[in-house]
Order: structure tokens, then C-alpha cells, then sequence
């Protein structure tokens, strides 16, 4: 049986410590879907549509093997209709702990076959998060270090729209 994977997350924007968390789990897991997770409550810059499409493109231009998908609802639901029995999620210092503890929990009591897994962020991006990186560009900073090319453009495109 291939060991399936999920990478769930809301992208606003993909960065580079998504992009590390992906390629890690690659090395683990035979079959890895990154899941856009669509929560009508959570205001986003960037639409589910633009960042399906920032997914598909960063998938391509890095040539990595996942599925990418998008769903509203609850994620154990979308495990058992799809067989997968992980959750990947990556794990910064201090900040995330909280949180993910108690969705984790939250998960296994809502199905105890699905498993959350959590990879430890690497060093270089342990600081790194779609705020940070929004906040510094709408102030004209540069984080074309911590982002794709692609986003990079895309970022730069919506903040010129919203001056
Ligand atoms: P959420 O799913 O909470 O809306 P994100 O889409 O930003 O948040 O992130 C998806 C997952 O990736 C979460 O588990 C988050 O902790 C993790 N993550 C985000 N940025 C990093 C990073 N720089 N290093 C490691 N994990 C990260």
C-alpha cells in the first residue's frame, strides 16, 4: 500500500518554508497531495483560484511529484474519501505549537485512523510566514529571497493594484 501523505495549508502566499516542508515530506511519504484549504472566514489576499495557480506553477517550475487539490470542509473527511492516512503540517518555534496541538487533537477525535505529522522547520525559514512576507511588501521590502520568482511577481502585481 503506498504510504499517502497530506500537506494542508491556506498558501497566502506560498513561501519557501512551504516549499522546504513539501520536499521533505517527498522523502517520507510515497504519494503527497497539498491541499488548499478553503475557510470562507479567513480573509485572504490572494483568491483560492490565484493561488491554485501560484501551486501549479511552483510545482512545475521546482518539478516536484504531488497533487495539488483544494477542498471546503472538514480535512478528515477529504482523507477518508481519498485513503490517506497522514497529515503533514511543518512546525516553527514557539508560535505554532499551541495551534497545531490542538488541531491535531482536534483531527484524531474526529478520526483516529488519520495521523498528523509534523516536520520541523529548517533554520533558514523557521522565521518565515505569509504575513511577515505580505507586511514587508506592502511596505516596499524585499523578500524575493523568501519567496518564488513567481510570487515575487504576483505580489508585486497586487499591491500595485491596491495603491
Ligand atoms: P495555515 O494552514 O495555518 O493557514 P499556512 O498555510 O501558512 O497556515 O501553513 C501551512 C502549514 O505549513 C502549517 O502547518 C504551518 O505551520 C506550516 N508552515 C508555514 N510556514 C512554515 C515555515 N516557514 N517552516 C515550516 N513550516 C511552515
Amino acid at each position: 500500500m503506498p504510504r499517502k501523505a497530506i500537506y494542508p495549508g491556506t498558501f497566502d502566499p506560498l513561501t519557501n518554508g512551504h516549499i522546504d516542508i513539501i520536499k521533505r515530506s517527498l522523502d517520507i511519504f510515497d504519494e503527497l497531495t497539498i491541499l488548499l484549504a478553503i475557510n470562507p472566514s479567513k480573509k485572504t489576499l490572494f483568491t483560492t483560484e490565484e493561488r491554485l495557480k501560484q501551486l501549479k506553477t511552483v510545482i512545475e517550475e521546482e518539478k516536484l511529484n504531488v497533487k495539488i487539490d483544494s477542498y471546503e470542509g472538514l480535512l478528515v473527511n477529504y482523507c477518508k474519501a481519498n485513503g490517506i492516512g497522514v497529515i503533514v503540517r511543518g512546525l516553527r518555534p514557539l508560535v505554532d505549537f499551541e495551534y497545531e496541538f490542538e488541531l491535531a487533537m482536534a483531527n484524531r477525535e474526529l478520526n483516529s485512523e488519520v495521523e498528523t505529522v509534523f516536520i520541523i522547520t529548517d533554520q533558514k525559514y523557521f522565521y518565515l510566514r505569509s504575513s511577515l512576507i505580505k507586511g514587508i511588501m506592502e511596505l516596499d521590502g524585499d523578500v524575493s529571497d523568501k519567496i518564488p520568482p513567481s510570487i515575487h511577481d504576483d505580489l508585486i502585481k497586487k499591491f500595485k493594484k491596491q495603491t
